[in-house]
């Protein structure tokens, strides 16, 4: 009997995550929720997205409009600064940089009472010291643009992105995007704005059908198992409770245990399980009936 971790939540061959920053585009997320719905009817996949949030951003309005969305499962969040700090690179004050990750975390924590796990830099133009002084108040960080992210070798500090652009006409360069995460079997995160219908708009625009096709490619991967759609949180949490967590087996007992923080670190991980016989175990305590071959069998961590 062979036990292991999957490298992604449900066995899948990549994982994609999509990210909408600034938390300010009312119209937009509104209409991401009316496409997620619309995936999850034609695939059974729901997609939870994550809200890169400017405090400065913020007003009433859109904070009862984003606690409805979380609370639905559509969105979580991150912090994206107070104020919207361009090039938080080396030339931005230690003291700014060190009020836009504490002050915005704990604004965010106070607003929906969740203290957020990750960051995303805002407009790229991270230093080596900026994810230095972010991993003491963050568990990730979203970086520019660059290549799918290694799972196996994730530097959580620096998680490169692709961004979704106005100047995309169709799906094409998404769902290259996409089929190249799961050819590597890596970790893709989507930079998007807003989604407009104008052919006239800025390149931080991505396109309505263009999002829309995206999404329904995306969750058909995800119904045959071979994309898992996450929010970046998830898949943080995932990627940290993978790499913690510690597998004993006694006899036909398997236990798995996180050493984490169980207030945050509490995403189910998924096992796989090679059996050369029928076999009953216990994993955590409770029955399973394993087949010859792979069983794949998710685990509640908490
Ligand atoms: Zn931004």
């Amino acid at each position: 009997m062979e036990i292991k971790i999957a490298k992604f939540f449900g066995n899948a061959r990549g994982a994609l995550s999509f990210t909408f920053d600034d938390g300010c585009y009312k119209e937009s997320t509104l209409k991401t929720i009316e496409i997620f719905k619309m995936v999850e009817a034609k695939t059974g996949v729901k997609i939870k997205a994550t809200s890169a949030q400017t405090v400065g951003f913020l007003h009433e309005g859109l904070i009862d409009m984003w606690k409805i969305a979380i609370e639905e499962g559509y969105y979580d969040i991150c912090s994206h600064s107070v104020d919207h700090c361009i090039g938080y690179n080396d030339e931005t004050p230690e003291e700014k940089r060190l009020y836009d990750a504490e002050a915005s975390r704990d604004k965010l924590s106070e607003i929906y009472g969740v203290t957020p796990i990750c960051f995303a830099i805002p407009g790229g133009g991270e230093s080596e010291g900026a994810c230095q002084l972010l991993s003491r108040h963050y568990y990730a960080n979203r970086v520019g643009e660059g290549p799918i992210n290694d799972p196996d070798n994730l530097n959580f500090m620096r998680l490169t992105s692709f961004i979704g652009r106005l100047s995309y006409e169709n799906v094409e360069p998404c769902v290259k995007f996409i089929d190249e995460i799961i050819a590597c079997e890596g970790y893709g995160i989507q930079i998007n704005h807003w989604l407009t219908d104008k052919e006239q708009d800025v390149h931080h625009a991505q396109r309505t059908h263009v999002f829309e096709d995206e999404c329904l490619y995306a969750g058909k991967l995800a119904s045959e198992g071979k994309l898992w759609i996450a929010s970046l949180n998830d898949a943080v949490k995932y990627f940290y409770e993978r790499n913690n967590a510690k597998i004993t087996t006694q006899g036909d007992e398997i236990t798995i245990k996180c050493d984490l923080d169980a207030s945050i670190f509490n995403h189910p991980l998924t096992l796989v399980i090679t059996a050369d016989a029928e076999k009953s175990v216990k994993i955590n305590g409770a029955p399973y009936e394993l087949k010859v071959g792979e069983n794949v069998i998710t685990i509640e961590m908490r």
